[in-house]
C-alpha cells in the first residue's frame, strides 16, 4: 500500500537527545570524523559527503571539517589492524562520527568472527556510546511489506549499546570443542541511562501515529530470565520519573508480532542489545529495507552516525546501493549537533535533509533498485541535493 506525500506528518525525526548540561556553544567549523569503511561503503559516503557540502551553501553559519579517514575490513587485510590507533584519536576528537559500513565477511579472525564487531564494539566501547537510536519511519510513496499502515509506521528503536549479551564480546568460552558460553551482562546504571534517553527522546517526539500519545515499551524476556526482569524493574523505576509519557512492557517475541500486525502502535521502545540488534532490521523491513534504516549511537560526550545495514558487498562498486540510509544518518547527525549545541543552523540543515529524502521518495522518479527503481547511487544523491534548497 502506498501512502499520499501529506498521510503522515514528519514532526521530528527521531533524532537523539543531547544531555541537557552537555550542552555548549557551538563551534565555528564541525569537525567530522568520516569512516567510508568496505564494500558499498566508500561509494555512498560520496554521496552523503556531496550532501553535506550543499547543504553548507543553502544554510548560512554552517560549516564542515570532513575528515576522511580508513579504517575496517579492507584496511586489515591490508595493514592487519581494522581501527588503527590514530583514526581513534581522530573520533575522540572530533565533533561527531560519521561512520558508512564496515565488514567484509571473508575477512575473518582466527576464531572464526569478523573484524566487524572488533571495530565497531571497540569504537562503541572507546566512545562509550551507550544508546543506539534507529528510527522507523515509513516516509509517503514508500512500500511498506506490511499491510496495516493505515496511521502510518513513525517509531525508534532504542538500543541498549553497550551490555547485554554483547558485553561478552570477546569474552566467551568454548570449552574442547564440545561447549561454548556467552553470558548476558545487565547493570542498574547502563540500563537507568538508556532508559532515560529513551524517555527525553519520546518527550521530544509526536507520539505513536495510532493516537498521539506518547509511549515507551520496555521490550524484554522477563518471564524467564533474572537479567531481562532486572532490566523491567529499572525500567520500571525510570517510567515513574517521567509523568508525561506512558510506559508499557512487552516480552519480545510479542513485540515481533505486534511490529508487523500493527505498527502505527509504537512510539519509542528500549531494549537490550542483542535484542535492538535483532528488532533493528525487523523495522528496516517494516519501511522499505536496511536502504532506509538510519542509526545515531550516542554517548554523553561523543557520538557516531551510520546506517543500520551492512556493507552489502555483493552491490559494492556497482553505483546501485541506496544513499538513503547513510544520508537520513547525517541528517541525525545535524540535528544531534544543533541540539547539543543550541544550534539553529544544524537544525534547519537536519530539516532541509532529511525532507530533500522524503521529497525524492515521495515523488518517486528517481529511486536506487532496492526500492523499485533504476537510478544510480549517484543519481539519487544529485535528485537528493536538487530538493534541498
Ligand atoms: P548487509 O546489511 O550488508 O546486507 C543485507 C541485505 O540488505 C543485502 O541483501 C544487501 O544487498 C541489502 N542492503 C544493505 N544495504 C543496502 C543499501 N544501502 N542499498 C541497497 N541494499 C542494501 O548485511 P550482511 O550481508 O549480513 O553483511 C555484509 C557485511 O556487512 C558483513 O561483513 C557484516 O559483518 C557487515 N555488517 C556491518 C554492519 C555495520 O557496519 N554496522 C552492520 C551489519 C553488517
Amino acid at each position: 500500500m502506498k501512502l499520499k506525500p501529506d498521510a503522515i506528518d514528519l514532526g521530528h525525526n527521531g533524532s537523539p537527545v543531547s544531555a541537557p548540561d552537555q550542552r555548549r556553544s557551538p563551534p565555528t567549523t564541525y569537525r567530522i570524523a568520516v569512516l567510508p569503511g568496505d564494500g558499498i561503503g566508500p561509494e555512498i559516503t560520496d554521496v552523503a559527503m556531496q550532501v553535506l557540502e550543499h547543504v553548507t551553501t543553502v544554510v548560512d553559519g554552517l560549516r564542515f571539517d570532513l575528515m576522511l579517514r580508513s579504517a575496517g575490513a579492507s584496511h586489515y587485510r591490508k595493514n592487519g589492524v581494522a581501527l588503527p590507533d590514530g583514526v581513534l584519536a581522530d573520533c575522540l576528537a572530533a565533533d561527531a562520527v560519521l561512520l558508512s559500513a564496515i565488514g567484509l565477511p571473508d575477512v575473518r579472525r582466527k576464531d572464526g568472527t569478523e573484524v566487524q564487531p572488533e571495530m565497531m564494539v571497540g569504537l562503541r566501547r572507546a566512545l562509550n556510546l551507550y544508546a543506539a537510536a534507529r528510527p522507523v519511519r515509513l516516509y509517503p510513496g514508500v512500500e511498506s511489506e506490511v499491510r496495516n499502515t493505515v496511521h502510518g509506521i513513525d517509531m525508534v528503536i532504542v538500543r541498549e549499546n553497550l551490555e547485554g549479551l554483547f558485553a561478552s564480546f570477546d569474552g566467551g568460552t568454548q570449552v574442547d570443542g564440545e561447549v561454548a558460553t556467552d553470558t548476558i551482562v545487565i547493570t542498574r546504571a547502563g540500563t537507568r541511562r538508556v532508559v532515560d534517553f529513551a524517555f527525553r527522546l519520546a518527550q521530544k517526539r509526536l507520539g505513536r501515529p495510532t493516537d498521539r500519545r506518547r509511549v515507551v515499551t520496555c521490550v524484554d524476556k522477563a518471564n524467564v530470565f533474572r537479567s531481562f526482569a532486572f532490566f523491567r524493574k529499572v525500567f520500571t523505576d525510570v517510567a515513574a520519573e517521567y509523568e508525561d509519557v506512558e510506559a508499557e512492557t512487552m516480552y519480545v517475541d510479542a513485540a515481533c508480532l505486534h511490529l508487523i500486525q500493527n505498527p502505527g502502535a509504537f512510539d519509542v521502545l528500549v531494549m537490550e542489545n542483542q535484542f535492538g540488534d535483532i528488532l533493528s532490521d525487523l523495522g528496516a523491513a517494516l519501511v522499505g529495507g536496511l536502504g532506509l534504516g538510519p542509526s545515531a549511537e550516542i554517548g554523553d560526550n561523543h557520538a557516531l552516525f551510520q546506517p543500520a545495514h551492512g556493507s552489502a558487498p555483493p552491490l559494492a562498486g556497482r553505483n546501485i546501493a541506496n544513499p538513503m540510509a547513510l544520508i537520513l544518518s547525517a541528517a541525525m547527525m545535524l540535528d544531534w549537533l544543533g541540539d547539543r549545541y543550541g544550534d539553529r543552523s544544524a537544525l534547519k540543515a537536519a530539516t532541509l535533509v532529511e525532507n530533500g529524502v522524503a521529497k525524492v521518495l515521495a515523488e518517486g522518479d528517481v529511486l536506487t533498485p532496492d526500492l523499485g527503481g533504476r537510478a544510480t547511487t549517484k543519481e539519487v544523491g544529485q535528485e537528493i541535493i536538487n530538493c534541498i534548497c
